[in-house]
């Protein structure tokens, strides 16, 4: 049922680049799932950022480095209550998801005991395969296990739970997975782990954009996201961890801002959450992120997710109608992301042809090889929702399908 007060085209308004044409026509932007856009409000901030606040933060006296300084520690205080942690100290800033991802494998994982186990699953992008590898390089003693899929590309929570021995240090999974769209039962898989005293960080790439995340209800150790995939700027994300993991971890990279103390003799580090804030932030994009909270806020992340769901529960009903169609996570508590193939179609030509239609879709393994490799392909092609998306949109891209399809076959 579409919402009352749900004005999409209001919402579209904000966004400029929704009017640009692709060959000549309307733009239907449906790759959400690797970025989606920006309201001018946070380029405005951005702007905004360079021409009347640009200083260097926590390094300044002066009148401009204050404003700065001020502009990203309200930002902290925003995140904070968006993903309600319990304090500031627990709100690290990042380069984005990938790079919190490899903060806390180097840093914590260099706490793992001797023989220890990390668990992922199948459906993990790679930023959560790859960083837990690199530290299995430095530690060969450490073994990663794999929890399944089932036929719907949910995860098997009795082979999750069957995974669990005493040697098991870590698990670290999606919370939302970026190509079947499946939504985990993290709180479950959470409480789970705890219950065998194993720490647990969540991947909530794809699930911050689309519904409501409470990080002292979950429980998680560890919970990382990025801004560019809800509408906020690009090269910043956002490690939460519990304080009482983040005291005892090392560094990840030694720089200013991160030390209390130098001195050739050794060096003291800076406070939480400073002490894994290295180097100079992006602290322009940060500054303009509480712009993008904002957005989401106004208009609810519940009834964004509604509308999403719409937007999915239609598509999908309208693309089974094309012969052939296979779609890839069919799980009950989805996201808005569709992943599919029809018939022995390459995933890159559909793409290309849809593209030529104006309709912005992605082709390829999304950054999850093995989940293709357990699914037996090479790639799909994925439509993915967003605030601003319509059902006219919807209705266009499968236009577009009939229109390639035959071209293809
Ligand atoms: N994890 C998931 C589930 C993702 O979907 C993505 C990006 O698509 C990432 C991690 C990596 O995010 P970023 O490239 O912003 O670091």
């Amino acid at each position: 049922m579409p919402m009352m007060n749900y004005d999409v085209q209001e919402i579209r308004n904000k966004f400029p680049i929704l009017s640009r044409r692709i060959d000549g026509k309307p733009l239907i932007y449906l790759d959400n799932t690797a970025t989606s856009q920006t309201p001018r409000s946070v380029v405005d901030a951005v702007s905004s950022g360079y021409l009347d606040f640009k200083a260097n933060v926590h390094r300044g006296v002066h009148t401009l480095s204050q404003e700065a300084t001020e502009l990203q520690e309200e930002c902290r205080r925003r995140v904070r209550d968006y993903i309600s942690a319990a304090s500031v100290e627990e709100v690290i800033f990042t380069r984005g998801t990938t790079e919190a991802i490899n903060l806390v494998a180097s840093s914590f994982g260099s706490l793992f005991p001797y023989d220890g186990e990390i668990i992922l699953t199948v459906m993990e992008h790679h930023a959560n395969i790859v960083p837990w590898q690199l530290l299995q390089s430095r530690r060969p003693d450490l073994k990663i296990r794999v929890v399944d899929i089932n036929d719907i590309g949910e995860l098997k929570l009795d082979d999750y739970r069957n995974l669990f021995n005493e040697h098991t240090c870590m698990a670290s999974f999606c919370h939302v997975s970026n190509v079947l769209g499946t939504v985990n039962p993290v709180k479950e898989m959470i409480d789970y782990a705890h219950s065998r005293g194993v720490p647990v960080l969540v991947d909530g790439a794809q699930a911050v954009p689309h519904m409501k995340v409470d990080v002292k209800y979950l429980d998680c150790d560890f919970y990382v996201f990025s801004s560019h995939k809800m509408y906020g700027p690009t090269g910043i994300g956002v490690l939460y961890g519990k304080k009482e993991h983040l005291l005892r971890m090392p560094p990840y990279q030694g720089g200013g801002e991160m030390i209390a103390h130098v001195s050739f003799d050794g060096t003291t580090f800076a406070e939480l959450p400073f002490k894994f804030e290295a180097g100079t932030p992006d602290f322009v994009g940060i500054g303009a992120f509480p712009k993008a909270l904002d957005f989401i806020e106004d208009i609810g992340i519940g009834n964004i997710a509604v509308h999403e769901h719409e937007l999915m529960e239609y598509a999908g009903t309208r693309m089974l109608e094309i012969p052939g169609m296979r779609i890839f996570g069919n799980a009950p508590d989805k996201s808005a992301v569709i992943s599919f193939l029809v018939g022995d179609i390459h995933h890159y030509d559909m793409g290309m042809l849809l593209d030529k239609l104006g309709v912005e879709v992605r082709t390829g393994h999304h950054c999850a090889q093995p989940l293709m490799q357990r699914l037996g392909i090479s790639g799909t092609v994925r439509a993915s929702f967003a605030a601003y998306n319509t059902l006219e949109e919807v209705d266009a891209f499968i236009a577009a399908l009939q229109r390639v399809i035959p071209i293809l076959l």
